[in-house]
């Protein structure tokens, strides 16, 4: 087994993770058991409770871990399932460290950053290995953060063990200076040396620039960073993010590699099929599809990462580039509707937490229910189609959740129970807020003759979830006497996980997550379904 450790240096947002995924898909177009782990250095325990304006999306993996968006790009890239132990905090470290303190079990030793700190972070790498034959792990943060130190301390300490073979990729960003004319490759020294200073030498280094890179410049990088001249490698902008596995093979990033971890790679012979027939489809989309996307992150792309990913899946499979109109709810009102609204083939509303917006995005729902627009509800968005239903159609004039209104009318109201397994899990009011909600993969049953089964061609689904409110089951046959019909419940039958609509061309909300599990070489059917259906408005 082999390690890659990915550090970034110069500046943040380099695109590490892109970068990590895009090398693991073409490791595993090779034939190679890849894996991809993510060790971030902030406080957090998880980024459950960070906020989407900060830190982006919150992604969900199967196991029901709330993690770093990163990890939906692993999932994307190398189509496999990212599992809890693919990732991990400096507060989660500090956190086990000082629960192992409380215990007792250093028996009175001081409890020190080297060893303890970083003996902790060595067992995470070392640990819950599956036989991989290389194991990727990508270092948040940027090279010369106070938080990073631990973490590069025992990376030092890895690559310091014989027994381990492994491979440093630092990635750096080599800026364009107009007044000179020229590339400049002194910050990159600069990361490399801070590198140094931490007792790490990397063996490849990866140049992240706007420009194509000169032969001289590579060269200068090659000799200050001390790395062979093929193994500085430029990482330069792509059209689409799924051509940059083929874009790093043609500069040589893993004939490099593997030749760093001393694999013949002539017996690993490299198939990108897939990804070329992929790009052929991206480039050869003939129809453009506007979707409204309605929600309360929309200056942060980020925080709707794998939606926005998931919408372009459902494009190229459609042969329709998507534009995402992103629209903040928080200006949307009854007399904007219109001018916000009516260029759009479809209008969604994703997830959310907090009363802020939703007048807005109720209306926008009202907006395409009335107008017989595509909708796509996802989780909040359901939960808000059901509130807006209640309202306007069986005139429950108070109907609310009770995350926004406790005394109301609850159609969607606080889960206390679910069962999960054989086991019951319960939650109330007073439950902490980090990770108590309804986390991870749980199975729903479909209604076979409804518009969701004829989506999914099959009775089970199992999909992502990241909820604390519940549609109320009370008013299922109230919304069923007017065309509105749960077509999708938990097993149990106790909690809706399906709204559609029998009046509509396309009115569907749920409660999961599907853009969670959507990846360009397996798109979505409910993003196909629905950008289908949108793109026919038109065409
Ligand atoms: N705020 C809602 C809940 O907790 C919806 C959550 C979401 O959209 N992810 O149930």
């Amino acid at each position: 087994m082999h390690y890659v450790f990915i550090t970034g240096g110069v500046a943040s947002s380099l695109g590490k993770g892109i970068a990590s995924a895009a090398l693991a898909t073409l490791l595993k177009s090779r034939k190679f058991k890849v894996r991809i782990r993510k060790l971030d250095p902030y406080l957090n325990v998880d980024p459950g409770t960070m906020s989407p304006y900060q830190h982006g999306e919150v992604y969900v993996t199967d196991d029901g871990a709330e993690t770093d968006l990163d990890l939906g790009h692993y999932e994307r890239f190398t189509n496999q399932s990212a599992n809890k132990s693919d990732s991990i905090s400096s507060g989660k470290i500090y956190s086990n460290v000082l629960h192992k303190e409380r215990q007792g079990d250093y028996l009175g030793a001081t409890i020190q950053v080297i060893p303890h700190v970083t003996n902790e972070i060595k067992s995470f790498i070392n640990g819950d290995l599956n036989k991989e034959n290389i194991v990727i792990y990508e270092i948040g943060g940027t090279v010369g953060d106070i938080e990073s130190l631990p973490f590069l301390e025992a990376i030092r300490q890895i690559r310091n063990n014989r027994n381990i073979s492994s491979a440093l990729i630092h990635m750096t960003y080599i800026p364009y200076l107009s007044s000179a004319g020229e590339l400049k490759t002194k910050p990159t020294q600069h990361s490399v040396k801070e590198l140094l200073n931490a007792g790490i030498q990397p063996d490849i280094i990866m140049c992240r620039s706007e420009r194509g890179i000169d032969d001289e410049s590579i060269s200068k990088i090659s000799l200050f960073c001390n790395v062979k001249k093929d193994s500085v490698i430029p990482a330069l902008n792509a059209n689409s993010i799924y051509e940059v596995p083929s874009l790093y093979s043609k500069y040589g990033l893993d004939k490099i590699l593997l030749k760093h971890l001393s694999y013949n790679i002539k017996k690993y012979p490299l198939n990108l099929k897939p990804w070329q027939n992929l790009l052929k489809k991206i480039n050869n989309q003939k129809f453009k599809t506007t979707i409204g996307v309605v929600g309360k992150y929309t200056n942060l792309k980020d925080s709707y990462k794998s939606l926005n990913e998931a919408l372009i899946h459902g494009g190229i499979e459609n042969s329709t580039k998507v534009e995402i109109k992103w629209i903040n709810a928080e200006k949307l009102n009854k007399k904007n509707i219109t001018k916000q609204l009516g260029t759009c083939d479809g209008i969604l509303v994703p997830g959310g937490f907090g009363h802020r917006g939703i007048g807005g995005k109720i209306e926008s729902i009202r907006y395409a229910r009335e107008n017989n627009i595509p909708f796509f509800g996802i989780c909040l968005g359901m939960q808000l189609a059901v509130i807006e239903i209640a309202r306007n159609v069986l005139k429950i004039k108070n109907a609310d959740s009770s995350e926004f209104k406790s005394n109301s009318r609850s159609v969607v109201g606080l889960m206390t129970e679910w069962t999960k397994g054989n086991k019951i899990e319960k939650r109330n009011k007073d439950s902490a807020k980090g990770g108590t909600m309804r986390l991870g993969s749980y199975k729903a049953k479909l209604m076979k003759n409804s518009k969701i089964f004829s989506i999914y061609k099959k009775s089970t689904i199992d999909e992502r979830h990241r909820h604390r409110y519940e549609v109320n089951a009370k008013f299922i046959s109230k919304f069923r006497q007017k065309g509105y019909i749960f077509s999708g419940m938990s097993p149990d039958g106790l909690l809706p996980e399906v709204l559609e609509s029998e009046l509509h061309k396309w009115f569907i909300g749920v409660q999961f997550h599907p853009e969670l599990k959507s990846r360009p070489l397996d798109p979505h059917p409910l993003f196909v379904s629905f950008i289908k259906n949108c793109k026919n408005d038109k065409h």
